[in-house]
């Protein structure tokens, strides 16, 4: 029987593994039932057809990145309040905003922008964890992306779950109310040591191992965590042990505090890590001890964060914020390579998620891919991959494809009207700047 591929990208060049990092091969890639079935030098070969056939000339093939956090519908609030402390911040600004405006439909709507601008910017799979999550997964089915969405828990009365004392409750009939699907996966997202009670922390972990689903938590994202915990001498991570919650399905996120006691214990149960850099520099929350995370052996994902706390959700440029953050905290070039924080942002980032076959090139892989246009100035001359850290930018991605379905062609979303989704943000921004100022 002849080949067939449903796309086929001739002549680019490819991002491969090799050794502990990276390198760039020339050749093709075919796809096929949303798989890599073909990488090589060879074009299409004689009798070989494909639907849809992409010339790679100048393009950079790589997998498409992983968001490990982000918050997506918060692209509402993208610059509301800019250069405050953290308290500041979310108790005059992002509560109040939040209390006010969230909705299932300001979810659907702006999670889509969130999706589109991820998109855009070559990130093909994202965790994400908010309120009204099953508009998320609307916004995010419809995106053709590929989510993990957690439904948060909090001990205050939040948007949609108004009683507290339901949050377990809530989160639970989100799982198992989640429509099977190949691309998303319903999880528990446990907002912070210090907004969940010791009791809601125990039942929430509890929820995610027996649905079998990922738990995520924001874990020592700022210095002195553990004095808004309360527990005494233990630190936050010390803390979260204390009560049995750590084992490797836990995702701690920011982990900038930690003592190397913390590091040990996140090691010792198979904890995952995501890293948001941006966001920890915005806020001025500190800088996350990732060499040494990684010489644990701990995987570290990376993140955005919400874009309220970043401004953008571009993973470009947050590997490029990350490898250089170690690099100045710790006085040392070496630190942190372009090619460590591009495992990162691939391969590691979707075993942080424990997704398996997604992160790298590779026949077999699922087709979640992204090309790269490097005919520009300032991405020329490409010697190596290091420069996908250190140079490139959201806007240079061409063509994304998830699931081995085209969703970005030449830098335009396929599956949404972005036009439409950005003027319902638009109008759902002029309300809130009206309330933020009339304060
Ligand atoms: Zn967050």
């Amino acid at each position: 029987m002849p080949t067939h591929y449903d796309i086929f990208i001739k002549n680019c060049r490819i991002l491969q593994p090799a050794g502990q990092g990276h390198q760039l091969v020339s050749g093709s890639i075919g796809i096929r039932h949303g798989r890599l079935t073909a990488i090589g030098a060879a074009g299409l070969g004689p009798g070989a057809t494909a639907d849809r056939l992409i010339e790679g000339d100048g393009l950079v093939a790589m997998p498409g990145l992983v968001n490990c956090h982000v918050h997506g519908a918060m692209t509402l609030f993208r610059g509301l309040a800019d250069d405050l402390p953290l308290m500041t911040w979310l108790e005059e600004h992002i509560f109040p905003a939040e209390a006010r405006f969230v909705s299932a439909e300001m979810v659907y709507w702006c999670t889509k922008l969130a999706a589109a601008e991820m998109l855009l910017s070559g990130t093909t799979t994202a965790a994400d964890g908010y309120f009204y999550m099953e508009a998320a997964a609307r916004a995010y089915r419809e995106s053709g992306m590929r989510a993990i969405l957690g439904q948060a828990v909090v001990d205050f009365p939040v948007p949609g779950v108004a009683d507290p004392g339901q949050n377990i409750k809530a989160v639970t009939a989100f799982i198992d109310g989640f429509p099977p699907s190949s691309l998303l996966q319903p999880a528990v997202f446990a907002h912070s040591p210090y907004t969940c009670s010791a009791e809601t922390l125990v039942r929430a972990r509890a929820v995610a191992r027996e649905k079998e689903v990922p738990f995520f938590i924001h874990l020592a994202e700022t210095r002195g965590e553990e004095l808004l915990i309360g527990a005494g001498d233990l630190s936050p991570v010390a803390y979260l042990d204390s009560l049995a919650l750590l084992d490797p399905g836990v995702i701690a996120v920011h982990c900038v505090w930690l003592s190397e006691a913390d590091m040990d214990i996140l090691a010792r149960r198979g904890c995952r890590v995501v890293t948001c850099p941006e966001s920890n520099m915005k806020l001025g929350s500190g800088v996350a001890p990732v060499p040494a995370m990684l010489a644990r052996h701990i995987p570290v994902g990376l993140g955005t964060d919400s874009c309220a706390s970043n401004n953008d959700l571009d993973l470009f440029g947050e590997m490029d914020s990350c490898a250089k953050l170690a690099k100045v905290h710790n006085m040392q070039p070496e630190l942190l390579p372009a090619q460590e924080v591009l495992t990162m942002a691939t391969s590691m980032g979707a075993a942080c998620l424990g997704l398996a076959d997604i992160g790298t090139l590779a026949v077999g892989m699922k087709a979640d891919l992204i090309l790269v246009d490097c005919r520009s100035p300032r991405l020329t001359p490409l010697f190596s991959p290091d420069l996908l850290v250190y140079g490139a930018r959201g806007g240079d991605v061409d063509t994304v494809i998830v699931d081995g379905r085209l969703v970005v062609s030449q830098g335009e979303v396929l599956t949404m009207d972005v036009q439409e989704i950005m003027a319902r943000v638009r109008a759902l921004a002029g309300q809130v700047a009206e309330a933020d100022h009339g304060k």
